[in-house]
């Protein structure tokens, strides 16, 4: 019997392990240094002068960075239907709405038409969403939200590390790009996420919002001349900061960044080569000046293949290869469906592709020879 290939695996060396049990020894396992450190290293990392600010979770910086930006009630924020939930989740917690639009047919990221077409006089902001790693269209994104006063917050949870024109994602000119550092993300924290901003503003209210609204962080108080027990609060925030046990693992990962980024684009470029000729429409590149993170590999059935998507995924499974879905759109899922009232017609491009799609395995761990297994099975079951 086969063994089985899991759709993702984290990829944790010694060196990361060695890092966190020397976090476990100092004594300090809460926010401290280690997230300093790692703050100052993923700014650097990105260039740029922007500011890093790390939080508990990517679904944790998007709220804050909206909030930051005073996204609340009566306001409507523009969210792509092809993502996880977290991205449209986070506008409700803030009271506002999130008007869900369809994406594009080849790269399946947020629709420029269909962005324009849902702007109202409500409109705060657009959260647009690399999917699978592929940066979005951001200077037209960013050139028609600047003419309309709309901000723009990047869900970058699969874009770390890729560059749009040049630049690195994180440095585009956005409003703020928020990173997930889940433990099956290009690099990983177990749980984590880093916000990334060039406006100081928006900083300053994210590093108080997340941390109980007090207005000096807690690794502060203990090296700074006033007296360490005080401290003010000046909002109601949220504890949405990140552990240096945590830090620690992420400045490791963050170091792996080239390594792991190169090994994903020869896997991406293998399965580009070995799957061509199939029934498959594969993913696109990034456009030149242009490079993927390759977080996902989606293939889309083509009507030409003979089998349907949920049938393919079984036999995939019944040959111990495991796969997944990114994403069932959010206009199916009950809670976005009702209250919003959406049905399928209005998102054709998103639910053809979630009708169609696989997720391939593809993470740094996995071996050649696992890549040529699921290559030749899904040779032998499409041909
Ligand atoms: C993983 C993911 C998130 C949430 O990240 P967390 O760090 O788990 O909060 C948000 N958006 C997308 C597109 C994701 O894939």
């Amino acid at each position: 019997m086969n063994k089985f290939i899991p759709f993702a695996l984290p990829d944790i060396g010694d060196e990361e392990i060695e890092a966190v049990v020397a976090c476990l020894r100092s004594g300090w396992i809460t926010t401290g240094p280690e997230t300093a450190r790692f703050e100052k290293l993923f700014a650097e990392y990105l260039g740029g002068g922007v500011q890093a600010i790390s939080v508990n979770s990517a679904t944790a910086g998007m709220h804050l960075a909206l909030e930051a930006l005073g996204i609340g009630p009566g306001d409507e924020v523009i969210v792509p239907t092809l993502t996880f939930t977290a991205t449209a989740e986070v506008v409700r917690y803030l009271g506002a709405d999130a008007v869900l639009v369809d994406v594009e047919p080849d790269t399946l990221t947020i629709s420029l038409e269909a962005f324009k077409a849902a702007v109202t006089p409500r409109t705060r902001a657009v959260m647009p969403v690399h999917y699978g790693g592929l940066p979005c269209k951001m200077d037209a994104i960013i050139d028609f939200a600047r003419s309309r006063g709309i901000a723009i917050v990047e869900d970058a949870a699969h874009a770390f590390p890729a560059w749009y024109g040049g630049r690195l994602v994180g440095t585009l000119g956005s409003d703020a790009t928020v990173f997930s550092f889940y433990a099956n993300k290009t690099m990983t924290t177990g749980e984590g996420g880093m916000i990334v901003t060039s406006n100081p503003k928006i900083a300053e209210r994210a590093k108080i919002m997340r941390i109980h609204g007090i207005s000096r962080d807690v690794f502060d108080r203990f090296v700074s001349e006033r007296p360490s027990w005080f401290y003010e609060v000046v909002a109601p925030g949220f504890k949405y900061n990140l552990t240096d046990m945590a830090s620690a693992l992420g400045i490791v990962q963050l170091g792996k960044a080239e390594r792991f980024l190169a090994r994903r684009e020869a896997m991406a470029e293998r399965y580009t080569r070995e799957l061509r000729g199939l029934p498959l429409t594969l993913p696109a590149d990034a456009p030149s000046g242009s490079r993927h993170a390759w977080h996902l590999y989606v293939v889309r059935l083509r009507p030409e293949a003979g089998i349907a998507r949920d049938a393919l995924i079984q036999q995939l499974s019944d040959h111990r290869i495991g796969t997944s879905v990114h994403y069932i759109p959010l206009h199916r899922h009950p809670y976005w469906k009702t209250r919003y009232g959406l049905v399928p017609e209005q998102f054709p491009v998103a639910d053809a592709a979630y009708r169609a799609m696989v997720s391939l395995p593809m993470y740094t761990k996995m071996s050649d020879e696992d890549q040529g297994r699921v290559i030749d099975t899904l040779r032998g079951l499409l041909c």
